[in-house]
C-alpha cells in the first residue's frame, strides 16, 4: 500500500464542490434541482471581456508570461486598486494567480508550520482551515457572530494573538455570512496589531465591491502601518463572473522588512504553474479597463435577490436571517427548527430539489445555519423557498 505524507490526510475539501455534484447528478437523472449551492454568479462573463481572450489566441499569445503575470495585466489590478481603495501599489507587488485559492496556498504554507498559530474566521471559507491543517500549524477560530452582523470584532480577534501567531487571516465581505465588517472595528484591529509585529495578514478582498446599502469595504491596503506585512487576495472570479477562467491576484510585499514575501510566491509560481494562461489575462485586462456597466446590472439583481430571499426567509418557521450587506449568499439563523444544519441539507437536496450548504461545512460556529447562494433567478428563489416551506411544514 503507498504510504503519503500526513499532511494529506489532514487536507479538508469544499462540500460546495460536493453538493454541486451531488444536485448534478440528481439533475441528470431528471430531478428538478434548484442550485443555490455552489458560490458563483449564475450571469456570463460579459462579451468584450470573452472576445479580448479570443483576439489574444488569435494574436498568437499562447506562450508562457512571466511567472508574476504580463505587466500589463499587474498595471491594470494597480489602476483598479487605486480606483477601489485609493491606494497607490506598484505592479511590482502584483502577482496574478490562477485564481483566488492558489493566494491562500502560498500565504497559509509561507507561514504555516508545526507549533504556529494561524487565526482565521469561524463560519469562513473552509479552504483557510483545511490548508492550515495541511502545514501542521493550529488552527484558531476567530468567532463570527450574528449578533455582530456577521463582522469581525477586533477585541475578540487581538485576544486570540499569542506569541505563537504568525499568521491572521480576514475576509470582508464575507463567504457565507454575507457580514462586511465596519471601518471602525478595522481601524480598532489595525491599531492592536501594532502589539503583535510579528503577525502577518492575509485579507481575503475578492467580494470587495459586492456590498449593498451603501455599505462600503475598507481595505487593510488603507493602512501603511500594517503594508509591510500584509497579503491581500482578490481576483476576478466573483467581480466579472469569471469563475471558470482561474484568475486571480493578490499583492505582497517585497521589502527586506517585509519578508521579501512577493520574491517567494514568484517562486512557488515558477516551481508549480509556470504562469496563469495568456488568453485569460488578456481577459483581465479588457474586465479591468472595460466598460462595468455589466457588473452593475449584475449587482443590481445580486440586490433585489438579497431582499427577495431574506423577506422569504423570515417567513419560514423557525428560521430567521439577517439582512446581508456584501458578496451573494444568506446566512438564515434555523436553530428554533431545532434540527441539526446538515442533515436538513442533505434532505433539502433529496427529499425538495433544493441544493444549499449547512452551516458547519463553514466551521463549527456554522451550526444552526444554513447557507444560500441568491446567485440564481427571481424565479427559482421563489420556487426554492417554497419548496424549504413546505419540507418544514411537513
Ligand atoms: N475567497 C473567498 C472568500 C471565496 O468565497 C472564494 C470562492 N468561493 C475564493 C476566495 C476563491 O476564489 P476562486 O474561485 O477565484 O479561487
Amino acid at each position: 500500500m503507498l504510504q503519503t505524507v500526513p499532511a494529506f490526510d489532514r487536507i479538508g475539501e469544499e462540500n460546495a464542490f460536493a453538493v454541486l455534484a451531488r444536485a448534478t447528478a440528481l439533475a441528470q437523472q431528471g430531478r428538478d434541482i434548484i442550485n443555490l449551492g455552489i458560490g458563483q454568479p449564475d450571469f456570463r462573463t460579459p462579451d468584450h471581456i470573452v472576445e479580448a481572450a479570443i483576439k489574444a489566441l488569435r494574436d498568437g499569445h499562447h506562450g508562457y508570461t512571466p511567472a508574476t503575470g504580463l505587466l500589463a495585466c499587474r498595471e491594470a489590478v494597480a489602476r483598479r486598486t487605486l480606483v477601489t481603495t485609493g491606494v497607490e501599489v506598484s505592479p511590482d507587488n502584483v502577482m496574478i494567480m490562477p485564481g483566488g485559492k492558489p493566494t491562500m496556498y502560498a500565504a497559509i504554507v509561507m507561514f504555516g508550520e508545526p507549533g504556529v498559530d494561524i487565526l482565521y474566521p469561524d463560519p469562513g471559507f473552509p479552504i483557510y482551515r483545511s490548508m492550515i491543517e495541511f502545514t501542521g500549524a493550529r488552527p484558531v477560530p476567530v468567532p463570527i457572530r450574528e449578533e455582530n452582523g456577521f463582522a469581525f470584532s477586533a477585541e475578540e480577534t487581538l485576544s486570540l494573538i499569542t506569541p505563537q501567531t504568525r499568521l491572521l487571516i480576514l475576509n470582508s465581505p464575507a463567504n457565507p455570512t454575507g457580514g462586511v465588517t465596519p471601518r471602525g472595528e478595522i481601524e480598532k484591529l489595525v491599531k492592536g496589531l501594532a502589539d503583535h509585529p510579528q503577525v502577518a495578514i492575509l485579507s481575503d478582498e475578492i467580494y470587495d465591491v459586492m456590498t449593498y446599502d451603501g455599505e462600503t469595504h475598507t481595505s487593510l491596503l488603507g493602512y501603511p502601518e500594517i503594508r509591510e506585512r500584509l497579503i491581500v487576495l482578490n481576483g476576478w472570479s466573483k467581480t466579472w463572473a469569471m469563475t471558470g477562467w482561474r484568475m486571480g491576484w493578490s499583492i505582497w510585499p517585497n521589502s527586506e522588512e517585509g519578508g521579501r514575501l512577493y520574491d517567494k510566491v514568484r517562486k512557488l509560481a515558477v516551481n508549480c504553474w509556470s504562469c496563469v494562461n495568456a488568453p485569460s489575462q488578456f481577459a483581465g485586462i479588457a474586465a479591468i479597463d472595460g466598460p462595468q456597466d455589466e457588473v452593475e446590472r449584475m449587482m443590481a439583481a445580486f440586490d433585489r435577490r438579497r431582499r427577495l430571499v431574506v423577506d422569504r426567509l423570515n417567513q419560514l418557521p423557525g428560521v430567521s436571517c439577517i439582512v446581508p450587506k456584501g458578496a451573494f449568499y444568506a446566512f438564515p439563523n434555523i436553530k428554533e427548527t431545532g434540527r441539526k444544519a446538515k442533515p436538513l441539507a442533505s434532505a433539502l437536496l433529496d427529499e425538495a430539489g433544493v441544493a444549499l450548504i449547512g452551516g458547519p461545512d463553514f466551521g463549527v460556529l456554522g451550526e444552526g445555519y444554513l447557507r444560500l447562494s441568491y446567485a440564481n433567478s427571481d424565479e427559482n428563489i421563489e420556487r426554492a423557498i417554497e419548496r424549504i416551506k413546505s419540507f418544514l411544514e411537513r
